[in-house]
């Protein structure tokens, strides 16, 4: 493998993350995909909202208050967008966000800042807004979320007269939701809406080409809506079972990226999606994202087919988030996405005490019901061909 003078092999694999695929690799990686300083990220504007925003977000479901330089970095490379919500990490992100607005104040205006909130009354909205204000040390967010929606009638007029009565009152500019479950009805639904600012859906190489999404993405679009994408990972990591699997990894080194930073690019060559949401807890991966998000090679044909037939390889081991088809088979009783979404985070993300976690807040009832329930019947009906019995078992005794 030839490097660069300014990239050594050893700096390419500890920045790329790529160790294990980095034999595969005869060709020459761009200095750019792996210098110390990769750049600043060019922004997009967000929907019809007026703000432009970092096509790259910094996720924040890390230990903020502990990696505040990081934080510092991401605002010197030019990664302004900061995603947080009230319930991350306890509370403790949006702290480490307030921790670093006390010693830089003057960066509250470069970021464009995002909280949501899980209370789902606005009641509770009311009160999680406030008390992220006071932990964030500010006066107002840029975009506020209604967090994980799962149906747009969540968004009913009560909630528009909320996000109304917020901007008003100067606490927030922008209002949302984010949603992990049947993404493509709640987009659709948005656009009808006509009042919404900005979504945050999970959106990758594996959803982006379906029929469903590219018209609920189509539609935003058309509206106005600002779109922020997640889980652009797809929820695997790099696959290295098969010759044909370390072909493909081989495949974008080739091309001078990493498979995820190719997972990235293939998200922002459409240009109808404003930011990707990244969680990046180290500067390894602050680094390699920036890097991929700067540099404007675009990904050839042989790196998109690669990127579908690693959809297809790995499809029944993804959950597509089409929850309203496993849920009404099991007549409701178990969130099965959202357990689905607790496995990826543990085994995909290697964040095991996150995950547990949230498997934990689910109620007592719930967890009994998961090992006992007979799935045959979502499991016939499920796009991704998921065995949805065997992981409910596995997670109930993983996140346990
Ligand atoms: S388990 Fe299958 S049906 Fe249920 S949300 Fe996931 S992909 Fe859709």
């Amino acid at each position: 493998m030839h490097f660069d003078n300014e990239c050594s092999r050893r700096e390419f694999l500890k920045t790329t993350g790529a160790a294990g695929l980095g034999l595969l690799a005869t060709a020459a990686v761009p200095g750019s995909l792996c210098a110390q300083d990769p750049g600043r990220v060019p922004t997009r504007p967000f929907g019809k909202t007026g703000a432009d925003v970092a096509i790259l977000s910094m996720g924040g479901m890390f230990d903020i208050p502990n990696n505040q330089l990081m934080m510092r970095q991401a605002v010197k490379w030019g990664v302004t967008y900061w995603d947080t919500a009230n319930s991350y990490e306890g509370g403790n992100s949006e702290l480490g966000i307030g921790k670093y607005f006390a010693k830089y104040p003057e960066d509250r205006k470069s970021i464009f800042l995002v909280t949501k909130s899980t209370a789902w009354t606005l009641k509770g909205m009311t009160e999680h807004l406030n008390l992220s204000l006071e932990r964030m040390r500010t006066d107002a967010v840029d975009l506020f979320f209604v967090h994980a929606i799962r149906s747009i009638s969540t968004m009913d007029k009560d909630m528009q007269k909320w996000g109304e009565k917020a901007k008003s009152e100067g606490k927030i500019r922008f209002f949302g939701f984010s949603t992990h479950s049947n993404m493509e009805e709640c987009l659709l639904g948005a656009a009808a809406l006509g009042w919404i600012d900005g979504i945050m859906m999970t959106y990758n190489y594996r959803l982006m080409h379906t029929d469903a999404m590219r018209r609920a993405v189509d539609a935003c679009a058309k509206a106005g809506i600002g779109l922020t994408a997640m889980k652009t990972q797809g929820g695997g990591q790099v696959l290295t079972g098969s010759e044909e699997d370390i072909k493909r990894g081989g495949r974008f080194l080739q091309s001078g990226f990493t498979q995820g930073q190719a997972k990235l690019k293939a998200v922002w060559e459409n240009p109808q999606i404003a930011a990707i949401c990244s969680q990046m807890p180290s500067m390894a991966l602050l680094s390699e994202n920036t890097a991929a998000a700067v540099n404007k090679t675009r990904l050839s044909a042989l790196d998109r087919e690669a990127l579908n037939r690693q959809a297809q390889a790995s499809a029944a081991g993804y959950c597509a988030g089409c929850t309203r088809i496993c849920e009404s088979a099991t007549a409701g009783q178990v969130p099965v996405g959202r357990i689905m979404r607790y496995l990826m985070y543990c085994r995909d993300y290697g964040n095991r005490d996150f995950a547990r976690s949230r498997f934990r807040a689910l109620p007592v009832e719930t967890r009994a019901a998961m090992a006992r329930l007979d799935y045959t019947a979502a499991e016939s009906r499920c796009p991704q061909k998921m065995p949805i019995g065997r992981l409910m078992r596995e997670a109930s005794i993983e996140l346990a």
